[in-house]
């Protein structure tokens, strides 16, 4: 192990370290380690964390597949998830030891050899009826540890399996399902503790991160995302310990509302070890209906940085204070480093971009807005980000009208309507949707180009507010709305982003909006995944189109990429679904061509 170590720090030396450790069984005799996975993002063997590294740039060094080569990039195997229920497929492989790991919908997980594609088992969760996923049965792909793999289930349960065999070693329920929790985030591995979130932002929940020990799936701690909730750390014997309250009760949530605030952290969560923090976004405040809930109402819709230790929060921003528009901020921060033009001295940032259509660069250490620009064309609910005091300027006609204005029976501030109070406010179009100008497609980073590469959509609503009350696993939302595209031609863009001048250096449509994650690599590649089937690649300097696979059904998943016996892999989940078939109004009448499926595809350069 320890010329993995030191040996994976040389990034001439890559090729010979796997052709290396290939000659090695017994090398991995005690499975993976907290330092495989810090390593993760220039070990190219193999694929241990959601984001190609625990950063999540989704960056391979990879570059035997590039920009001249790419053309003879063939299929070597396709795996079929089977069964008789397909719907959407977001996976991220893991690769490990010449095994590949995949979730699949439904709270399944296979085990395939990496390089035949031949199945060595696979788990199917027993899913009970009640359970309440509101954007599909997806599911975005497994942790691995030691000998374990981890992954969560719709029933917001997480197992671990032995990575050999596929048994179950341990399961831990993350909260009940039937008050609307469930769980579908990869969860990620940070310093020997797995870390995960929830989902059920829309049925009032809880938001939580939550740190156990991979081992046992024991709780380490826990940390409430809504201001007002008490985190805890466990002892040995699994009392809970006060380790501080989240914010401070009712300083931004006014009566009861902050006991169902949502903010839910359903992404996965991302550590930069440089820093020593745990970055995560949370979802939206509920109800949807913000008129119920007048103040920031933190830590919803914002970026969280936690400490690895404790989970208290270090620090926070709020992308959408007061969210009224479902933007969420679960959108992945990404670690990256820039020279500041004026100053030449090489900046600590990270990068989002958000669902309500800003991208936001952030000092990473403190949380400081460096820098917000538009990533879509087209932004309704705000004029602007104001850079002094890192607040949205708000266009505050476009915020669904208040349904309790036009009634006798307004109640007071804070206070929940009579239930006939009145039936609905004023309806307003908003750009984006609340689909977001991105959703859960990842975007990835490079640092050669020093782009980030971001799959946008470009489409609008009408959103409109209602009165609403709590009922525990009920929808709580007040609101309805109908999502539109923008565009006859296309509502998906890939954008080639600038973090430090804001401007979009290139783009490309597509007809159906992405929602698909991203992957780039030292070969100067951008590859995605299309609604419409196809695995793409595409020059990362120009956007130029140098490869295309149909795949067979809608891809929705992030691509990845690894090396075995000197030859280059690159992998990627197909199956149509996910939210906006669901969700999406007039856009799912749009794409209600596009058919389901199951399956991932590995690609390598064919030999001639
Ligand atoms: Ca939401």
């Amino acid at each position: 192990m320890k010329l993995n170590k030191n040996v994976a720090r040389v990034p001439g030396m890559l090729t010979v370290l796997a052709i290396a450790l290939a000659g090695f069984g017994q090398v991995h005799a005690a499975g993976v380690t907290d330092q495989d996975i810090v390593n993760d993002a220039i070990t190219t063997h193999q694929v241990l964390s959601n984001g190609l590294g625990t950063k999540g740039q989704r960056y391979t060094p990879l570059k035997q597949v590039n920009v001249d080569t790419v053309k003879d990039l063939v299929p070597v195997w396709s795996f079929s998830f089977g069964g008789e229920k397909q719907r959407g497929q977001q996976s991220q492989p893991l690769i490990y030891d010449g095994k590949m790991y995949v979730t699949a919908s439904y709270s399944r997980i296979f085990a395939l050899d990496a390089k035949t594609g031949q199945k060595l088992w696979k788990y199917e969760h027993r899913l009970p009826d009640g359970i309440m996923p509101c954007c599909d049965v997806i599911n975005r792909g497994a942790a691995i540890f030691g000998e374990l793999v981890i992954f969560g289930t719709l029933d917001a349960q997480l197992v671990a399996l032995n990575k050999d065999t596929g048994k179950v070693v341990w399961r831990e329920k993350i909260a009940d399902y039937k008050d609307g929790y469930s769980f579908t985030a990869a969860p990620q591995i940070v310093k020997g503790l797995l870390i995960t979130g929830n989902s059920g932002g829309e049925f009032g929940v809880v938001g939580r991160v939550d740190a156990r020990d991979p081992l046992t799936g024991k709780l380490v701690w826990t940390r409430p995302t809504v201001e007002g909730h008490m985190g805890f750390t466990y002892d040995k014997d699994g009392k809970a310990v006060e380790n501080g309250i989240s914010g401070t009760t009712n300083a931004t949530w006014p009566g009861d509302l902050w006991k169902t605030g949502g903010a839910a952290p359903w992404q996965t969560a991302y550590y930069d070890p440089d820093v020593n923090l745990i970055y995560i976004g949370t979802g939206n405040p509920s109800p949807w209906n913000s008129w119920l809930r007048p103040g920031d109402n933190l830590y919803s819709s914002s970026t969280l940085a936690l400490d690895p230790a404790s989970g208290k929060i270090v620090w926070h921003y709020q992308n959408t204070p007061h969210d009224g528009w479902d933007f969420d901020g679960v959108n992945e921060f990404i670690s990256f480093e820039y020279k500041d033009p004026k100053s030449g001295s090489v900046v600590k940032a990270g990068g989002k971009a958000d669902r309500n259509g800003f991208f936001y660069v952030n000092d990473r250490t403190n949380g400081k807005l460096l820098n917000a620009f538009p990533f879509v064309n087209r932004i309704d609910w705000a004029k602007g980000i104001d850079l002094e005091t890192g607040r949205p300027i708000y266009n505050e006609e476009k915020r669904p009208g208040n349904p309790f204005l036009q009634t006798a029976d307004k109640p007071a501030d804070g206070a929940a309507p009579a239930a006939d109070a009145q039936t609905k406010g004023e309806s307003v179009f908003n750009a984006p949707s609340f689909l977001g100008g991105k959703n859960q497609m990842p975007m990835a980073f490079s640092p050669e180009t020093g782009y980030f590469y971001v799959p946008a959509n470009e489409w609008g609503m009408d959103i409109w507010n209602e009165p609403v009350s709590f009922k525990r696993g009920a929808a709580y939302l007040g609101a309805g709305f109908t999502i539109k595209p923008l565009n006859e031609e296309y509502i998906g863009v890939m954008r080639a982003v600038d973090p430090v001048s804001g401007k979009v250096v290139w783009e490309v449509k597509n007809n159906a909006p992405l929602w698909g994650g991203v992957m780039t690599t030292a070969g100067n590649l951008v590859f995605y995944g299309t609604p419409e089937g196809y695995l793409k690649a595409v020059n990362a300097t120009t956007g130029e189109e140098v490869w295309k696979f149909q795949t067979g059904s809608g891809v929705i998943a992030p691509p990845v990429s690894w090396e075995e016996n000197g030859e280059q892999f690159i992998a990627v989940v197909s199956g149509w679904g996910g939210a906006v078939p669901l969700w999406g109004g007039d856009v799912a009448k749009r794409v209600n061509m596009l058919e389901q499926g199951g399956s991932v595809w590995v690609f390598k350069l064919h030999k001639s």
